[in-house]
């Protein structure tokens, strides 16, 4: 049995789920990619695993039989980690079902001590962290946005080969798969805003829940979800999930326009790594702005109702 970790990494279309390489750092050992575009996925990585990088490219979602045709590249680990995703979530039980070992989920810290492994799990909504300290292998969920990423493990001179799997694997092996019947892509207006690719969001200099709401509509138009800085979910104009930052949502956009934001450390370290970032502030030097790849100094205000003249109906622009 091997004291390391294995991070499992469910891939859908070359794209990683939140938490995919936090879980990888966390891991601190080799990782495994699993789905369709694995190898896109694997260039994409900012994290490097500290082991091996393995990638299998087993095509549609079937988790109970995935879980069949892994057990014998993950059964030598003693932990078994995956990022608390949609699919991490879905894909954790059957692992831990297969390989007949506990599953411990939603962690938000994983350490490996002489006789086993430790791990601290979030619990009633994260006003509990409990400790689990177990001799035995297990499966383990991790919370994402929780642990960030070492920059140790991000800047790894030479990063590990991806070593594609050839498994054999039949896709009706096992009663236990859901029928992919249809995937319908996420409404952005009601998506979590942690899988959100593209992010609009406002700031206390919105100064209103009608601008609010009248830039969700903006968003919506723009294929966008709509965020919030904490002070404007505590002033009521968006509700609390909207809220990105440490003590909000953690995200991970690849486009994220920011309106009256001034860019404070709880507000971007719940960012992550935006290919782009856009900021509209009157402010120029604002971290926001300093931060942004396009820096807009004009009023934020004006800008939205001249963004709602162009991008919405004039019903939708009088709402
Ligand atoms: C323990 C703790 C946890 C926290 N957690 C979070 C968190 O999770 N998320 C979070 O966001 N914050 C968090 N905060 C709060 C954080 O410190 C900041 O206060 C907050 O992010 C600032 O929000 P803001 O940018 O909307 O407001 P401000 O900092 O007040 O900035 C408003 C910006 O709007 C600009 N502006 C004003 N009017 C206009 C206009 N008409 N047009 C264009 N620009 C305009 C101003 O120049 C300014 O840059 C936390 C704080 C603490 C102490």
């Amino acid at each position: 049995m091997s004291t390391g970790a294995l991070a499992i990494v469910p891939v859908r279309d070359g794209i990683l789920p939140l938490g995919g390489e936090e879980t990888i750092a966390e891991g601190g050992g080799s990782a495994l990619l699993v789905g369709t575009g694995v190898e896109t996925a694997a260039r994409e990585m900012v994290v490097q695993p500290a082991g091996r990088l393995l990638g299998w490219e087993a095509g549609d979602y079937r988790p109970a039989a995935w879980a069949e045709a892994l057990f014998d590249t993950i059964a030598p680990h003693a932990a078994v980690i995956l990022p608390a995703s949609p699919d991490g979530r879905d894909l954790a039980p059957h692992l831990a079902a297969v390989l007949r070992r506990p599953l411990l989920t939603g962690a938000i810290r994983l350490t490996f001590a002489e006789h086993g492994t430790r791990v601290e799990v979030a619990r009633r909504g994260g006003l509990v962290g409990e400790l689990y300290e177990t001799p035995v292998p297990v499966v383990v969920t991790m919370q994402p946005g929780v642990r960030g990423v070492d920059p140790s493990v991000e800047h790894r001179e030479q990063p590990p080969q991806l070593e594609l799997l050839n498994l054999p694997f039949s896709p009706t092996s096992s009663s236990g798969n859901p029928e992919l019947v249809e995937i319908m892509p996420p409404d952005p207006a009601t998506m979590d805003l942690g899988e959100a690719p593209r992010i609009v969001a406002g700031g206390q200099g919105l100064g209103s829940a009608e601008l609010f709401a009248r830039l969700g509509k903006i968003a919506t138009a723009l294929g966008a979800s709509l965020g919030a800085t904490r002070v404007a979910a505590d002033a009521g104009w968006v509700p609390f999930e909207r809220q990105i930052g440490t003590t909000g949502v953690a995200v991970k956009p690849r486009l994220y326009l920011a309106f009256a934001i001034s860019g404070a450390v709880q507000h971007t370290s719940g960012l992550g790594h935006p290919d782009h970032i856009i900021s509209v502030n009157l402010d120029a030097s604002c971290p926001m702005m300093t931060m942004a790849d396009l820096a807009i100094v004009c009023d934020a205000r004006a800008l939205i109702d001249e963004l709602a003249g162009r991008l919405l109906s004039s019903t939708d622009v009088e709402t």
